[in-house]
């Protein structure tokens, strides 16, 4: 007999990880090198300290320490909301009757919503240990300008939060919880930066982009004494403290037995999924394992699937270093029709070396085919996702699915991002029928490549 799984397994404080993963130090072919945007020279950390903390730009660039520990500080607030549950999802598969198992690590149990808690603790901490006196970021959906006005409010650190300004208009009360934890919020692009008076010059009805709040947020932090600029996903150091999701999840299934054979995750920079499959990632770098890993992206911004692997800026304004990354091109805006978040231009320089070398998947869905299976996961496992996460959940029931014609039983593992109870707007336009699907064509992206920065 084997043994009954449960429901939900927690590790105990004791048995959680206390050290982070740095996937790169596991990495024979290492990506390529953050560039400097007018020498074309290698970035060195020093360049970084003007807008990172010292800590957060050492761990940038770190390709050789293999687990780093994670502050006592830091973990003591890991403590008030992980682990976090890794979730045999039963009821899900009776109803897709599926032999495959499904299990889903949730990240959605804090009150921030989302696994950017993990990150934003550990990047407060740092910039609240070297003294400085206040920090800038960006928001795009709202999660991360959330997660990271939690962990300031912690640590007393003030914050100025640059919100993606059609997510600003479209979620009203993201910006009061952001207040609610003491931070300052500003529809991007605002009159309040150079990058962004220059967009609106532009195109004054923009809604804004994620690569545009950047570029406005990287301004006030250059300008502005004693503070620096945090980011919440696509950044190497954002990978490393996103890994103890996966190290957790790979503990878990340990106790139970299990090992998955199939890894997925939604991929907007790619934070999550670097986290969740970084010691998989390791075992298959070190030939212990061969679990397939797939990224889940949504249609209307499809980075992995038909990006170009190429050098370019994380940012509109083009005021950051180059990355040789996956990208649509940096200006490049998804449809306003798009709902479902994941709205990035870039992806995780890790990432994309991974993929490119072919040790990962990626395929791109539909929004409404996301939002299908996020209503379908609800009333199966009541969980209310995110619009991101789904993609994921779409990914493994369609996996799941595969197991049933096939007669097969695969072990599916999937990450679980947040909740989605700030996206009831996009919810409702999926029950009312009203959501659309707008897929760029290749020519709208080729608009984009022809910007790429030529570097040789
Ligand atoms: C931000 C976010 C994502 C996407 O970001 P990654 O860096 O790709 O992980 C996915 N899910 C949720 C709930 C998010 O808040």
């Amino acid at each position: 007999m084997s043994k009954k799984i449960p429901h939900r397994l927690y590790l105990t404080e004791e048995q959680m990880p206390k050290q982070w993963y740095n996937l790169r130090a596991d990495m024979k072919d290492q990506p390529d090198p953050m560039l400097n945007p007018s020498t074309h020279l290698p970035v060195k950390v020093e360049d970084l300290y003007p807008v990172f903390c010292e800590e957060l730009a050492k761990q940038e660039m770190d390709e050789v320490t293999r687990y780093v520990d994670i502050p006592e500080e830091v973990q003591e607030f890991y403590h008030l909301y992980r682990p976090s549950p890794l979730v045999r999802a039963y009821n899900l598969e009776k109803a897709l009757d599926t032999p495959a198992k499904i299990y889903y690590k949730y990240e959605g149990n804090n009150t921030s919503g989302s696994h950017k808690l993990n990150s934003a603790v550990a990047q407060a901490y740092y910039a609240k240990k070297q003294g400085l006196t206040s920090l800038t970021t960006e928001t795009g959906a709202g999660q991360w300008g959330t997660a990271l006005a939690e962990a300031c409010a912690y640590f007393k650190l003030p914050l100025t939060v640059y919100m993606v300004k059609c997510s600003y208009e479209q979620k009203p009360f993201r910006k009061s919880v952001i207040q609610t934890f003491g931070a300052d919020i500003i529809p991007s692009p605002s009159t309040t930066t150079n990058a962004g008076r220059k967009i609106l010059e532009y195109n004054p009805n923009t809604g804004g982009s994620l690569g545009c709040a950047i570029s406005e947020a990287i301004e006030k932090s250059v300008t502005t004494e004693g503070c620096r600029y945090v980011l919440g996903s696509v950044l190497n150091q954002v990978l490393l403290h996103q890994s103890i999701i996966g190290l957790e999840a790979k503990q878990a299934m340990e106790i139970l037995d299990e090992y998955p054979d199939v890894i997925i995750g939604c991929a907007g920079g790619g934070s999550n999924l670097g986290g969740l499959i970084a010691p998989f990632m390791q075992d298959k770098l070190l030939g212990i394992a061969n679990p397939r890993i797939v990224a889940v992206e949504p249609a209307s911004c499809p980075t992995f699937t038909r990006g170009r692997y190429a050098y370019d800026f994380c940012d509109t304004g083009k005021v950051t270093p180059l990355a040789r990354m996956y990208t649509l091109g940096s200006d490049f805006m998804p449809s306003p029709d798009h709902a479902g978040g994941l709205r990035y231009h870039g992806m995780s320089p890790i990432l994309s070396k991974l993929y490119h070398d072919g040790l990962m998947e990626a395929i791109a869905i539909e929004q409404t085919k996301v939002f299908e299976a996020a209503v379908f996961f609800a009333k199966n496992e009541t969980i209310l996702p995110a619009p991101e996460s789904a993609h994921a959940i779409r990914g493994a029931i369609d996996e799941a699915i595969k197991c049933r014609e096939a007669g097969e039983s695969k072990t599916i593992l999937f990450g679980l991002t947040g909740t989605g109870y700030f996206d009831m707007t996009a919810y409702s336009a999926y029950l009312d029928g009203t959501m659309k699907d707008t897929v760029p064509s290749d020519e709208d992206l080729l608009e984009g490549f022809k910007r790429l920065p030529v570097v040789d």
